[in-house]
């Protein structure tokens, strides 16, 4: 099946043209998605995007299908042709080049995966059936730790929120085999149907791959179920996850072997490559006592059928293929609502990008980067920084004296555009073209050996937690900085000088860097200083006028429903303030802009009318509704559709732009809409 028709989607760097205004209309990004018989007031979104969602519908292989993808099928192409060239190099061993090429090759061929069989997972199911005792048992949570298994401890070195200069092992809640705690008790109808398939269908059928019979396998499947169900049940909830205070316990080892005294903490910690720890962050303590409860509560029976069964599931996909089509049934079609697989070479570069991201970007921001487009995001984000402040001044509910800090920490937004200034060193990395999964444990070792160095060292702020080639971006509290990797910017089919403000500085400059950006300052961020560190720094009176202005926008985004779920408006608080204080601040950024000015139109469009659609071109997709219902349950982000619809209706401008009157869906009482920043 063809994924994309009628999509350009190379980037071409076309040299200046003579007729600007002409080149602009004719690379209109925007007029071809828009839905005229869409109202703008009712359903902006629709309005904005539904031509091309009928146009495009999702494809069979995917749980969406969105700008997204449409950037990641263009990468995948190109990483197509430099794997498969990788491959006829015959190129060093330990080189770059042979590690793209044997992985790839170790992927796609299935002649030896499929002769392998589970036997790539023979001395780790060993070492399980070796487990004999508690000590015994919690060792192999740490080996598994080791090659990314899942198991009861979660563990990774990171900087400490109190102290950013320092990185403090952290402990967490995880476990479970579903995607969050939710999906244990929640009675809608996706997560019942999901529920019953993991019970009924899934786990024994992982059960059977590992050689029981029917009988023992739905008996290994019941008690799987409840061991993670026991762990589910003291795990905290989406939104209690964001409460930085909440989930910050700072303790000794001494501590720690009160909340589990079952556990040796210092050889755990040490089989998992953590050396030298004297205390840890604990973000879930009662959670760590649950896990103490369990080693007790289940037998070892229990506890060895349930690390087999994770050890099993979290190398599915690379096994053969019977293994590897239970695994996409379960997660790609009950979970997510897909028909079909991704063609293996998709699958195959989808994973090379988890074990070789760098890698891979060097390649990518060397064709879809120039030194011309980082510059102009780079100034975008000085422009994004200047209109923040501007705002910051005219705030009529915060005192002078938050003011003040609140520039300081504006002043202090480390910016890291594009791409990383030193790239990862891969050479620890073993890759060999006949060991697929082998070369999947190694990179997760070879990941948590890097982690587990940092300990005891300064903070490398020059790290990147994202490949360039991502289509996403980050706020990292502790750095204070934003991370926006190049392929964020990409519109796909066009040339980013080809491209009006009006679109861009609504992409990137709202959608985007101002979202980033105002991630500092949301009901999470804000309570990290400009150096980094959780410590108040606003006066109570402030805080509170802040508290009640984010209530409106939870009941607001309560207030929201999809399927038979209502939009989390807390757990999604953080993102919704961060999208709203990008609109705002990236519209009066680009008011200061040429076009903005002039006030000419393109193909009958306003420049502040482009704006709010550039805005919504970042939101360009749909999902399939089992995808939808788990986003609701697992993701701090509102749906793609309430990104737009929900913040437009708090901004006056939009309402002007596009005449919204009293009686449209999406009018909100002046007196109701928010305003944060
Ligand atoms: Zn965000």
């Amino acid at each position: 099946m063809r994924l994309i028709t009628g999509v350009a989607m190379t980037v071409v760097l076309l040299g200046a043209c003579k007729d600007e205004q002409k080149t602009y209309e004719e690379n209109d990004v925007l007029i071809n998605n828009i839905d005229k018989s869409a109202k703008p007031g009712d359903d902006f979104f629709k309005y904005a995007n539904g031509a091309w969602l009928k146009k495009n519908p999702i494809p069979a292989a995917y749980s969406a299908w969105s700008i997204f993808n449409l950037v990641q099928e263009d990468l995948r192409n190109k990483m197509l042709k430099i794997n498969e060239e990788a491959m006829k190099a015959n190129a060093a061993k330990g080189s770059n080049t042979q590690k793209i090429g044997d992985f790839y090759y170790s992927g796609m061929d299935t002649v030896n995966i499929e002769k392998l069989g589970l036997s790539p997972l023979k001395g780790q199911l060993a070492k399980i059936d070796a487990i004999h005792d508690t000590k015994s048992l919690v060792d192999e949570f740490a080996d598994l730790l080791t090659i990314g298994v899942n198991t009861p401890i979660g563990a990774y070195a990171g900087q400490d929120e109190r102290n950013s200069e320092k990185i403090m092992l952290q402990l967490y809640q995880t476990g479970i085999g579903l995607p969050n705690r939710d999906y244990y008790f929640k009675n809608d109808e996706h997560t019942a149907a999901v529920r019953n398939d993991y019970q009924q269908k899934h786990l024994p059928a992982l059960f059977k791959f590992l050689g029981n019979n029917d009988d023992a396998a739905k008996k290994a499947a019941g008690q799987t179920y409840n061991l993670e169900k026991f762990l589910a049940d003291s795990s905290r909830t989406l939104e209690n996850l964001r409460d930085p205070y909440h989930n910050y316990n700072k303790m000794p080892l001494v501590g720690l072997s009160k909340l589990s005294p079952l556990v040796d903490w210092k050889t755990t910690f040490n089989n998992a490559y953590y050396e030298k720890v004297d205390s840890v962050i604990v973000g879930q303590p009662e959670y760590l006592r649950a896990v103490n409860t369990a080693l007790t509560k289940f037998s070892l029976d229990d506890w060895k059928n349930y690390l087999r069964k994770n050890l099993l599931e979290e190398f599915s996909p690379y096994l053969n293929k019977t293994v590897a089509d239970e695994n996409f049934r379960f997660y790609g079609t009950v979970i997510s609502g897909r028909k079909e697989q991704l063609p293996r070479w998709k699958r195959v570069l989808d994973i090379e990008e988890n074990v070789m991201g760098e890698v891979l970007g060097q390649i990518f921001v060397k064709e879809y980067f120039p030194e011309k487009t980082k510059k102009r995001y780079e100034d975008m984000v000085e422009a994004v920084r200047t209109s923040f402040k501007e705002h910051i001044d005219k705030l009529d509910w915060m005192s002078a004296a938050t003011k003040k800090r609140a520039y300081e920490k504006l002043a202090k937004v480390y910016p890291k555009v594009g791409y990383p200034d030193h790239w990862r060193d891969y050479s620890g990395l073993d890759i060999d073209k006949q060991k697929y999964v082998q070369n999947i444990m190694n990179s997760a070792k070879f990941d948590r050996k890097f982690n587990a160095s940092k300990l005891g060292k300064p903070v490398d702020r020059t790290e990147w937690g994202m490949t360039p080639q991502t289509y996403n971006a980050y706020y990292n509290p502790s750095n204070n900085e934003i991370v926006l990797p190049a392929a964020i910017f990409t519109v796909p089919g066009t040339a980013d000088d080809k491209i009006d403000d009006a679109v861009v500085y609504g992409y990137g400059a709202a959608s985007t860097i101002g979202h980033e950006i105002t991630h500092g300052f949301d009901d999470e961020g804000r309570q990290f200083d400009e150096k980094g560190n959780l410590k108040p720094w606003w006066t109570p009176q402030d805080s509170a006028k802040f508290t009640s202005r984010a209530d409106m926008l939870v009941k607001q985004f309560n207030g929201y429903q999809v399927n038979d779920l209502h939009v989390n408006g807390k757990a999604t608080l953080g993102e919704n303030i961060a999208d709203l204080g990008g609109i705002v601040i990236g519209l009066d950024a680009f008011k200061k802009t040429k076009q903005y000015k002039e006030g000419k139109t393109i193909n009958g469009l306003t420049p502040i009318q482009r704006y709010f659609l550039g805005y919504s071109l970042g939101w360009l997709g749909h999902s399939r509704k089992e995808t939808i219902s788990n986003q609701i349950l697992t993701d701090v982000h509102s749906p793609n559709f309430l990104r737009v619809n929900g913040p437009f209706s708090d901004v006056p401008e939009f309402y002007e732009a596009f005449g919204i009157k009293k009686g449209d869906k999406m009018w909100i009482d002046p007196d109701k809409r928010v305003k944060i920043w």
